[in-house]
């Protein structure tokens, strides 16, 4: 029923399920270092649209997206901001999560974090080392690339390639400019985690093999990101798992590969005004959270999208329009229903530019399935109640700030307890003293 491009194969196939009762889906998550930008977004929509159209087919789908929280980013940025490395993931990881569900991206159903995973990724190094498809150099774990005859299968890239002429130096505790990190020492402050190599950090490329088999076990179905993601991080993910098993084939590992492309800020304009990188939480202050969504979804996934603030106008129009056309029909709730012309068209390789100007055809000469039509449109550009909802980190903020409040009023020191009052307040928060209990709701 759904057709999609495998980066695999490198062609559009059929999608068959390894078993249609259960659907396994993971995407490539952020590390949290920074607030995230347009470019990052578009990864999470291109997985989060990906995962929509799963459940709107499939009784039952498990989508993991992960979150690294220990990367050579992630130290840089704690000393950078004079923060532990644990509140600057923790900062990083709420913003994440505020600024997708402002753009109406669903929660996967599992977010692993890679530090719960340290143990598991440890096991995992030794019995690469034990099958010779590792070695450890100086407190160094290096994967050895010529262990694995398919090394490059995904981005077609071969060994001899890279070894020509290469003018990057060589560390010295690689056998091969290839062979990439499982396992690093840290130095002194740096976070490190005891391993028979040392106390040291594992590599990224490790991270997303081990979380992936761990939350969903192999072989899964589908495998996501970005397309600079490919190389080297997909086919190193693809030689670990498969060497691990023992076994060359990677769909062993996961069956379709599916890529995003690029986001390129060709704005003069706007990379003046907002400075090259454009992050959500600027967007968001001048157009709505699915107006951006429409904006990024206006360009088919595998495309690049030439971002710019006329791109933004535009769909902020198209969205208006079709808002007040869909009042007509008082369709309320989004749902997928998979016979409608708008499904089928997204059931092809998710075409979302033709699935809008289908809509938008649809409104001005509607037929009778027009609320299915709309329900379906809804279901997959508009984010959930993101206006009225709040993210679960939102919510324990402002019990945290309650409580606090409670606290401050029980000890006498109502000063304080009106300070949180006013904050809450900015926060558009109204509290309520209902039978010596505090309640609260959004005003
Ligand atoms: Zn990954």
């Amino acid at each position: 029923m759904l057709r999609i491009y495998n980066s695999l194969s490198k062609k559009k196939e059929e999608f068959i399920p390894n078993d249609p009762s259960h659907i396994k889906f993971y995407a490539c998550g952020p590390t949290v270092y920074n607030k995230i930008h347009i470019g990052n977004a578009r990864a999470f929509m291109s997985a989060d649209l990906l995962a929509k159209v799963l459940k709107g087919i499939y009784s039952k789908v498990t989508y993991v997206c992960n979150i690294t929280d220990i990367d050579d980013k992630i130290i840089d940025a704690a000393k950078e901001e004079n923060l532990s490395i644990k509140d600057i993931s923790t900062k990083y990881f709420n913003q994440y999560q505020d600024d997708t569900a402002l753009l109406g991206i669903s929660k996967p159903d599992i977010q692993p974090f890679a530090t719960d995973y340290i143990d598991d990724m440890i096991t995992y190094i030794e019995k690469l080392i034990a099958s010779d498809n590792a070695y450890e150099k100086d407190g160094n774990v290096l994967f050895r690339v010529s262990s694995f005859p398919n090394y490059g299968c995904l981005s077609d890239r071969k060994l001899e390639e890279h070894d020509s002429g290469s003018r990057v130096k060589v560390e010295d505790f690689k056998e091969n400019p290839n062979d990439f990190t499982l396992w690093k020492p840290s130095l002194n402050e740096d976070p490190g985690w005891e391993s028979p190599w040392g106390r040291g950090r594992p590599g990224w490329h490790l991270e997303c093999s081990v979380m992936s088999e761990s939350t969903l076990d192999i072989p899964f179905d589908i495998h996501s990101g970005g397309n600079d993601l490919k190389f080297p991080h997909h086919d190193n993910e693809i030689a670990q798992t498969c060497a691990f098993h023992g076994n060359d084939d990677p769909t062993s590992f996961a069956k379709y590969w599916v890529h995003n492309g690029f986001l390129n800020l060709e704005d003069e304009k706007m990379s003046k005004s907002l400075g090259n990188v454009v992050y959500i939480d600027q967007l968001l202050q001048n157009y709505k959270g699915n107006e951006v969504r429409l904006a990024l979804l206006s360009t088919h996934y595998r495309q690049p999208i030439p971002w710019s603030e006329d791109l933004l106008d535009q769909s902020h129009n198209i969205y208006v329009k079709l808002q007040s056309a869909f009042k007509e029909y008082g369709v309320v709730d989004g749902k997928f229903h998979v016979n409608s012309k708008v499904a089928e068209i997204l059931l092809d390789d998710l075409n979302t530019p033709l699935a809008i100007r289908t809509m938008q055809d649809l409104v001005a000469n509607p037929d009778e399935n027009i609320e299915n039509e709309i329900a379906t449109f809804k279901y997959i550009f508009e984010g959930s109640n993101q206006d009225l909802s709040l993210s679960d980190v939102q919510v324990n903020q402002i019990n945290e700030l309650v409580k606090e409040r409670d606290d401050a009023r029980n000890s006498g020191d109502y000063e304080r307890a009106d300070k949180i009052r006013d904050k809450l307040s900015k926060m558009n928060v109204s509290i309520k003293d209902v039978n010596g209990k505090t309640e609260w709701e959004i005003l």
